[in-house]
């Protein structure tokens, strides 16, 4: 694998510069390097595809802060940049305004490289896992290059010969009456070689089934539905060729105490029927980085006396890391109220004479108001 060029030189500006600043940079290099002035030039087409990376990820205000913080790696998580179509909606954007009424195609680029394809599976965390991040080993059951013949699938010491059949192009052509008709090479199969004597270990397909370890590194903050690639992962690239990824799609075990609502969570914390009268100090369940299962940290939160059931309080920075490092969410405790119940006779008394007082202390309160209201 290359190493990636920083985006700020690719595109020639500060790590200070504006938005502003980094458009007109990128129209810049983007109009220089552009396959339509640079025809059949592999380098122009490179630098082309590294400029407009480049400024889709400095164009977008969260992508940059992660850029910032992570370099290229921080954009491999789930924040990470999209798709090869993102680039080209994003292109095709700027350019029918710098182009206009020219049409914009991109065929033509340089012929892509065979390489192997792309290994897709899930792994499971616990809510702790994805909150705090975690390195885990996968196995990953998947074809792996054959090193008895390193991938060409030819036994050792031979080499995949060229195919006499459409000597090497991989395909055939046939006339039909006036036309031409082009079918894959039937004997090779397209792939314009032929192997003779094939490689024992694999039969000649280059690859053998493997069951491999693979260490992914899960970052802090990542979430349920994200996807992690891990580069150079995949399967095996024909004849040799590079290997594809491995992307890891994620989900999250589901945790009694805790709803995760992005960076927060919600907790229900249960509040005693006279606690919530008078007020008190409670112990709330909190998301703690150790993995000790017995002891669950709490954090301290003080209700006001008269607290209602269902009334909602915000514990900031007690919730999940964000994936792009700004800290954590919040912790929202839900309060709910329990009335006693099973009450023995002399709380039962106790409560009868309450009800009492309470009725009695409400009547007055009204008095007092009517009163008030008459000496107006
Ligand atoms: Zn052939
Ligand atoms: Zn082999």
């Amino acid at each position: 694998m290359s190493e990636k060029r920083d985006y700020y030189d690719v595109l020639g500006v500060d790590r200070g510069a504006a938005a502003d600043d980094v458009r007109k940079a990128y129209k810049r290099e983007a109009l220089k390097h552009h396959p339509d002035r640079n025809p059949g030039d592999a380098a122009a087409e490179a630098k082309f595809k590294a400029v407009n990376e480049a400024y889709q990820v400095l164009s977008d205000d969260e992508k940059r802060r992660v850029y910032d913080q992570f370099g290229h790696a921080g954009l491999e998580g789930g924040a990470g940049v999209g798709g090869v179509g993102d680039v080209f909606a994003h292109m095709q954007d700027l350019f029918a305004e710098m182009f206009s009424g020219g049409g914009f195609g991109f065929g033509g680029g340089g012929r892509r490289q065979a390489r192997g394809g792309d290994l897709r599976m899930q792994a499971r965390l616990s809510l702790r896992e994805a909150a705090f991040g975690v390195k885990r080993e996968v196995t990953v059951h998947a074809p792996v290059r054959c090193d008895d013949c390193s991938g060409t699938g030819a036994k050792a010491g031979t080499k995949p010969e060229t195919c006499g059949h459409c000597r090497g192009s991989g395909h055939v052509s046939n006339a039909r009456g006036f036309v031409m008709f082009t079918t894959p090479c039937p004997k090779c199969q397209g792939q314009g070689v032929v192997i003779k004597h094939h490689c024992k270990a694999c039969e000649g397909r280059g690859a053998v089934e493997k069951a491999r370890k693979v260490v992914v590194t899960f970052p802090a903050g990542i979430d349920a539905g994200q996807r992690l690639r891990v580069p150079g992962q995949g399967m095996p690239g024909p004849m040799g060729a590079p290997p594809g990824d491995l992307y890891v799609e994620l989900d999250v075990e589901e945790d009694k105490r805790f709803e995760r609502d992005g960076a927060d969570l919600v907790t229900r914390c249960h509040v005693s029927f006279t606690d919530a009268a008078l007020g008190a100090e409670i112990e709330v369940a909190a998301l703690g980085e150790a993995s000790t299962t017995d002891a669950e940290p709490t954090v301290t939160l003080k209700i006001p006396p008269g607290t209602q059931s269902g009334s909602v309080f915000t514990l900031k920075s007690q919730g999940i890391p964000r994936l792009d490092g700004r800290g954590r969410g919040s912790l929202i405790a839900v309060v709910q109220v329990d009335v006693p119940t099973a009450l023995g006779e002399r709380a039962k008394k106790l409560i009868q004479e309450l009800d009492e007082e309470l009725r009695r202390s409400a009547d007055e309160a009204e008095t007092a108001k009517a009163r008030a209201g008459g000496a107006k």
